[in-house]
Parts: structure tokens; C-alpha cells; sequence
């Protein structure tokens, strides 16, 4: 990938605050791609646990990814586009644009492509925020939007979840006049919990006058929650974030969009740029026409999700209630001390958050492997 910053956009820039000084940096950070700051869930999954990679046998639950992998549809799509991959095949995006849309209820200028989900968090505080227009989240909240804004120069304001670990959207709301992002992340990563949908509409309506909402949801087909779409409809201003990583099984397939009002979605989509892979396209094409994969894995992630939650009922350990596919548990000291146990066990569990440094985010993995998650959890506690 390689950036440069047209005339309009640098005058965009020099009108958010940004010194000329900072444009070849911008620049180049984005040239980098994967480069620090921009992180996805596995970068950052692996700056806190994996050293010299894992062994074969290891159990891998720290990055929220879906064991169960891409539906059966999909590799057959993958199988069949792939004899064809010297081609870009833009049409399989525009498919994948068309149906999202079709079935969201939406017109398709509505629904931007992208290759996953992490590209257009990034690229919204990119073009949402700046150092006059802070970047607000929840704490403790998915770090990589908060990390791409402090390299920009944007100010984090961080407002803690309420006591039942919800967004607090009013204290969201009043958090800055010039807010330029406020994000949501439903349900919530790390916590795995609901923001109710009427805060989010009371957010929308009392939100600060040039702000834009950024509800991520990423996980919300596993959590059964009313999805956002509808507001996307009324023109409101929000922007949605889906990704086929987590629910699919697709986090190594890559696709996902960016849902919002045209207007919108053209502040995020200038900064990147190429066509994205065909694989990932007609997969999720793919899996958005099964009708059974949704509910199917809906059900099976969240039948392993209660059996592993009684049985730290069972052993009285604490934990957040979560309806997604990881869940907070209060390991009673610094969670880096049992991130390291459990290594030891080749159990590699999530990682620890500053505002609750005694809680490690698990992800939820196959029964057995949370079998073996519970029997080194128990060994390591002991
Ligand atoms: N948003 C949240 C809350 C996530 O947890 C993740 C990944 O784990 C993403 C976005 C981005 O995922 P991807 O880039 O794989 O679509």
C-alpha cells in the first residue's frame, strides 16, 4: 500500500488542526500498514503472551477468534474463485457491497467494503478526530482506536462502563463539546456486555453537535442484540463497523464494512487504498447467504460460554456476565502473573487492562478446548 495525501485532504487536515509538519508522518504510518500503532486484535493479543510462538498443542484463547472457522459454503467459494485470483474481480466486492446492503435494509452506497474491521476503526479516527476533536470511549474498551488516536495527536477521553459494565452514555455525551468520535463498542471487548439500544438511541439524540457515533459491532450476531441498521436508514450520524472475524470464522480471510451515511462513509474511505481480496469477498457472500449460521453458532458459542461460566460459578471465581465469545475473570492479582502460568500450561489466555489489572480476558474456544483452559485455570489458581 502506498499513501499520498491529495491537496484535499491536506487542507482538511491543516482545517482539523493538524500542523503540515504531521502530514508526512500521516503518511507514512499509513504506507506502513501493519506497522505500530495500527494494531488488530491478534497484534495486540500477542504483544501480552506469545514469545517464540506457540507450541502445537496449545490452546489459543486470547484473541476472540472463532474456532469454528469459515462455513462450509465459504471454502467452497474460496475453492472456486481461487483458480481465478490473477484477476482483482472487483464485482465479487460489489457483490458482497450489494447483499450486506440488501439485507440490512439499506441502499448499497450505504455499505463499504473493507478487508475486515480494523482498517476503517483506524481510518474513522483518522477522519473523525484530530488534536481539537477528541476521540471518546469506554474503559475498559477495544484499545486499537484509542492507540491510532494518540499517535495522531488526538486526546483520548476514556469514561468508565456504569456498574453494569454498559457504555455510561451520558457522561459519553457530556465528555467534550468538540467530541469528534465517540465510540461504542456493543457488546462491549473486553467485558462481553450489552449497551441496551435505547442508550444508543439516547446517545444519537444528545450527542455533541459534529460528533459522529462508532458502534462497533463486532460481535453482536453472537450476543442475539437488535442490530443499528435502522438509524444507519434515518441518516443519522453513525457509522456501524462489522467484521466476518469473529461470528464467520474469517479473522485470517479478512472482510468486513463500514455501514453509514455516504457523507460518512467518504471521511473514512480515502485513506487506503487497493482491491480487496476476491477470498475473502465470495466467502463472506458466501456465509451471508447461509440462513443456519448465525443461529447455529450463535447457539453452540454460547452453550460453551455458560458451561465454562458455571463452572467458575461452581469454584467461586468472579467474572463479568458476558454474552459474546470472551469473558473477564478476577484473578485476585496482577493478571500477568497468571497469563504467564497458564502459558506454562500452553493454555494462551487474553490480556489485562489497566483500569482492571486483577481481571485477563479469556475468549471462548471449542468445549474441549475449554476443558483444558479450566483444568489449568484451577492448577494456576491453586
Ligand atoms: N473491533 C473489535 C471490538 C474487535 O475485537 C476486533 C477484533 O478482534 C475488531 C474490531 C477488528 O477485527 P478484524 O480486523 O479482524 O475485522
Amino acid at each position: 500500500m502506498n499513501v499520498c495525501l491529495n491537496r484535499q485532504q491536506k487542507n482538511d487536515l491543516v482545517q482539523r488542526g493538524f500542523s503540515r509538519r504531521s502530514f508526512g508522518r500521516l503518511a507514512a504510518m499509513i504506507t506502513a500498514g501493519a506497522t505500530l500503532p495500527f494494531y488488530n486484535e491478534s497484534a495486540m493479543a500477542q504483544l501480552s503472551a506469545i514469545r517464540g510462538g506457540m507450541p502445537a498443542d496449545a490452546v489459543k484463547i486470547n484473541a476472540n477468534e472463532n474456532p469454528l472457522g469459515p462455513c462450509e459454503e465459504a471454502l467452497a467459494a474460496i475453492h472456486k474463485v481461487a483458480k481465478d485470483g490473477g484477476r482483482y474481480l472487483y464485482e465479487e466486492t460489489f457483490g458482497f457491497q450489494e447483499l450486506l446492503a440488501e439485507q440490512e435494509g439499506l441502499k448499497p452506497n450505504y455499505v463499504q467494503p473493507y478487508a475486515g474491521s480494523s482498517a476503517p476503526l483506524h481510518q474513522a479516527v483518522l477522519g473523525f478526530t484530530s488534536p481539537s476533536k477528541p476521540f471518546v470511549t469506554g474503559d475498559p474498551g477495544y484499545e486499537a482506536p484509542e492507540r491510532a488516536a494518540e499517535f495522531i495527536g488526538t486526546k483520548v477521553i476514556r469514561v468508565p462502563l456504569t456498574a453494569s459494565y454498559a457504555h455510561d452514555v451520558k457522561k459519553m455525551a457530556a465528555a467534550s463539546p468538540d467530541a469528534g468520535l465517540i465510540y461504542i463498542c456493543n457488546p462491549n471487548n473486553p467485558t462481553g456486555t450489552l449497551t441496551p439500544r435505547a442508550e444508543i438511541e439516547w446517545l444519537l439524540a444528545n450527542k455533541p453537535k459534529g460528533s459522529v457515533l462508532l458502534l462497533d459491532e463486532a460481535y453482536i450476531h453472537i450476543a442475539g442484540a437488535p442490530v443499528c441498521s435502522d438509524l444507519v436508514a434515518q441518516d443519522k450520524d453513525i457509522v456501524i463497523l462489522r467484521t466476518f472475524s469473529k461470528i464467520y470464522g474469517m479473522a485470517g480471510l479478512r472482510a468486513g464494512a463500514a455501514i453509514g451515511r455516504p457523507d460518512l462513509l467518504e471521511k473514512i474511505r480515502p485513506w487506503t487504498s487497493g482491491a480487496l481480496p476476491v477470498t475473502g469477498m465470495v466467502a463472506a457472500t458466501a456465509s451471508l447467504k447461509s440462513k443456519t449460521l448465525v443461529p447455529e453458532r450463535r447457539k453452540i458459542i454460547g452453550d460453551v460460554r455458560q458451561d465454562v461460566l458455571a463452572f467458575l460459578d461452581k469454584h467461586g471465581f468472579e467474572y463479568i456476565p458476558s454474552v459474546s465469545n470472551k469473558f473477564m475473570v478476577n484473578v485476585r492479582r496482577p493478571g500477568k502473573q497468571i497469563i504467564d502460568a497458564m502459558m506454562k500450561e500452553k493454555v494462551y489466555i487474553g490480556r489485562v487492562w489497566p483500569s482492571m489489572p486483577n481481571h485477563v480476558r479469556v475468549s471462548v474456544g471449542t468445549q474441549e478446548e475449554m476443558n483444558r483452559f479450566k483444568t489449568a485455570f484451577l492448577k494456576v489458581m491453586a
